[in-house]
């Protein structure tokens, strides 16, 4: 899952609703959870729900981007950041894994502490059910399509890949950037282009928000981001 970096507050609201484009701006057309791009209905998400937290309703270093998949399964369950990995506090990236299936589960990789933080965020988003799991029929055509897409997503930067390998020049390799962009799911981009730095450096900067704290400049292998929990 991309870390990704908000900044600071660019104003007050009084309606969290307005933050919407500013956000966008920042963070860019995706869902925080699942990845995906969405250019409509792509709602500000309370990262602490604000049916439990109300004090938070209008504080910017609460809100994400949510589709309606991850919100509506995320609803009002609680959310103790102390016991969760966060898109916006820790490396989200090192704690899961994506394959060619639309699976995604934690890294094998993690401790056992941080295995069920990574778990626990799986869980709030429904990230960790397959589509049928879903009994509600909105959110299993939801589910499905969100699956759907990370497959598709995937198959893309599979072909690109291929592409490159037999023609490597820089119009391939910015085509693919803006690609990538449009497409959405920074994290299956960086896992089919794990062996390319100079495509994964480009992933990294083209994708707004991007928390350039996770990631080395050179490798870009992940960093263990400051205050976070990995
Ligand atoms: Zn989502």
């Amino acid at each position: 899952m991309r870390p990704v970096e908000r900044g600071d507050a660019p104003e007050m609201y009084s309606d969290y609703a307005d933050a919407r484009p500013a956000l966008i701006d920042r963070i860019g057309m995706y869902c925080s959870y699942c990845e995906r791009r969405i250019s409509a209905n792509l709602a500000v998400e309370h990262v602490l729900p604000k049916s439990l937290h109300p004090d938070l309703e209008l504080e910017w270093s609460n809100f994400l981007l949510g589709c309606v998949n991850c919100n509506s399964t995320k609803g009002n369950r609680e959310v103790d950041r102390n016991e969760i990995l966060l898109p916006d506090q820790d490396n989200c990236f090192v704690a899961f894994e994506y394959d060619e299936m639309g699976r995604i589960g934690p890294a094998g990789n993690l401790s056992a502490g941080l295995n069920d933080k990574a778990e626990r965020l799986l869980w709030l988003t429904g990230l960790d059910k397959l589509p049928d799991e879903f009994d509600d029929d909105a959110l299993f055509e939801a589910a499905m399509e969100r699956w759907r897409q990370r497959i598709d997503v995937w198959n893309l930067a599979q072909l690109q890949k291929t592409d490159l390998e037999s023609e490597n020049t820089e119009a391939l390799r910015r085509a693919t950037e803006r690609l990538a962009v449009q497409a959405g799911f920074f994290s299956i981009w960086m896992k089919v282009f794990e062996d390319d730095h100079d495509m994964r450096l480009r992933f990294i900067s083209v994708f707004s928000g991007t928390s350039l704290d996770c990631f080395d400049p050179s490798t870009t292998e992940p960093l263990a981001r400051p205050g976070g929990h990995c």
